[in-house]
């Protein structure tokens, strides 16, 4: 099996979260009464013109820039034309060969290299309405004998990226996606959750010889709803692929469903079925021509990207990567480690500290103030374990200080001890002899004195070293 190479191209759709539709005023939400958020644009009335949404276009620069695509000096919409009830007009605005961003490239970081995705393309378009298939059990569709249509979701403004077929796994696939889902997240462009189908991923697979020049045929796997469906359906499909070559066989080209319950691949539709759209320009749009100053202050715009945040973490702070990238899960998360790394805190002890007892409190990160939190990080190893998980858990209080839990600290200071154990010493001269003459045992006699008198506040690790030392003194 090892000699077959798995080819792998990604198309994503992420829905914008615009507050109006991509054509319309309407409201853009998800969960309403259905068919309460309507138009006669996005119903497609005879007559009704469409009217682009600025933030869509403005949204779809920003994530094309961060994806590192060329901007198109100029782009057009074209109609996409299918008959579906979920398809009002019957043909989709959509972008064709002149997409809103051109090519571009996403670097993924990995524990000891990066993986480079090349960005074929991003475009704009509209989303269909949905549709849901109830009833009964011998009708044609999932056994359901009606469909309902909600045309709430119709015209929501998608972007669809698609990707060059270069990734070689199904582990890489998923953690491209991944970086792209919180890429897109902290955009702030959209919620991006698979489950909900605002981020939907199609996954084109082949394979072939390792060495071997070319692509072979592909098929195409639709919509898989989790980043886990996504790495599992490659899996089968690759291995079924493998089967059909080793078989003697020819894969066909077709288009897949993968269903996660059974593991099983079924043809949604081959080659002879594929659809043809007929694509021409949209006559009711004029073309998109964003210019420098357009262009620039959506580059002004583009927050740290998630992946060299990453790398950040790891050679500034020295964070290991499993550490780096446990944090970077969260830029608010990152942005608290790194005020108290600054306010002197060791960078290790304070990445162990947030993803574990801080993270386990639930504390909102932003909600910190880092100075007091600081304190008590650096106090940890002095702090009752109570003291230090109840200090952590009200961090986020709006008057919190640390001084409090402080006092419960372990005094460890020698200063401050040494005296104390003379003078323990100097009170039990028969023991000290006793001890010089070889009975060990009674050392913790002498560090329970010191711990009764400072009522357990002493460090034992620090009085049991100082009553070694003096009594060997
Ligand atoms: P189509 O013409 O069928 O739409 P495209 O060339 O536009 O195909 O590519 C669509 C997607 O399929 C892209 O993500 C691309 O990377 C991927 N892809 C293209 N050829 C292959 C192949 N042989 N194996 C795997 N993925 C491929
Ligand atoms: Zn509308
Ligand atoms: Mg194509």
């Amino acid at each position: 099996m090892s000699e077959w190479q798995p080819v792998i191209g990604l198309e994503i759709h992420v829905q914008l979260k615009t507050r109006t539709k991509m054509f319309c005023r309407c409201e853009n939400v998800r969960g309403e009464e259905p068919n309460t958020r309507t138009c006669p644009v996005c119903l497609a009335h005879p007559g009704a013109l469409p009217v682009l949404n600025g933030q869509a276009v403005e949204w779809a620069i920003l994530l094309g820039q961060a994806l590192g695509c060329a901007i198109a000096k100029r782009s057009l919409f074209h109609r996409k034309n299918y008959f579906y009830p979920d398809l009002p007009k019957g043909y989709q605005i959509s972008q064709y060969d002149q997409p809103i961003c051109g090519e571009g490239r996403f670097v993924v970081p990995r524990e000891n290299d990066q993986l480079e995705v090349g960005i074929v393309r991003v475009h704009l378009e509209e989303d269909a309405a949905k549709t849901v298939h109830v009833g009964g059990t011998a009708g044609r569709i999932q056994g359901a004998e009606t469909s309902l249509v909600d045309f709430n979701r119709g015209g929501t403004p998608l972007v669809e990226i698609v990707t060059a077929p270069d990734l070689h796994n199904a582990d890489d696939a998923r953690l491209f996606l991944q970086l792209l889902r919180q890429t897109v997240v902290e955009l702030g462009i959209s919620d991006a959750e698979m489950e909900k189908g605002s981020l939907r991923c199609d996954a084109n697979v082949s394979v072939r010889k390792l060495g071997e020049e070319g692509f072979r045929t592909k098929t195409e796997l639709k919509n898989m709803n989790s980043f886990m469906f996504v790495a599992r359906g490659i899996e089968a499909e690759v291995e079924r692929q493998i089967g059909v070559y080793e078989g003697g066989g020819a894969v066909e080209q077709e288009t897949l469903h993968f269903d996660p319950q059974s593991g099983k691949i079924s043809s949604l539709r081959s080659k002879e079925e594929a659809h043809d759209y007929r694509y021409f320009p949209e006559p009711d749009l004029v073309a998109v021509e964003p210019d420098a100053a357009m262009i620039d202050a959506q580059a002004s715009q583009l927050p740290e990207q998630p992946a060299t945040r990453l790398r950040r973490l790891e050679t500034t702070f020295g964070l290991s990567f499993y550490d780096a990238q446990v944090l970077n899960g969260s830029p608010a998360m990152v942005a608290l480690f790194e005020a108290i790394v600054e306010a002197g805190v060791d960078a290790k002890a304070s990445a162990n500290v947030l993803q574990n007892q801080f993270s386990a409190a639930g504390v909102d990160p932003t909600a910190v103030d880092a100075g007091e939190l600081a304190k008590v990080i650096e106090a940890r190893e002095t702090l009752p374990r109570e003291t230090f998980t109840t200090a952590l858990a009200h961090s986020g209080d709006a008057d919190f200080a640390a001084a409090p839990y402080l006092e419960d600290a372990a005094v460890s200071d020698t200063a401050e001890l040494g005296p104390l154990v003379d003078a323990i010493l100097e009170a039990n001269p028969d023991l000290v002899n006793a001890f010089r003459a070889g009975i060990e045992g009674l050392l913790g006699f002498f560090v329970g004195q010191v711990m009764k008198e400072t009522q357990g506040k002493a460090d034992p690790r620090v009085v049991n070293e100082l009553v070694r030392e003096k009594l060997s003194g």
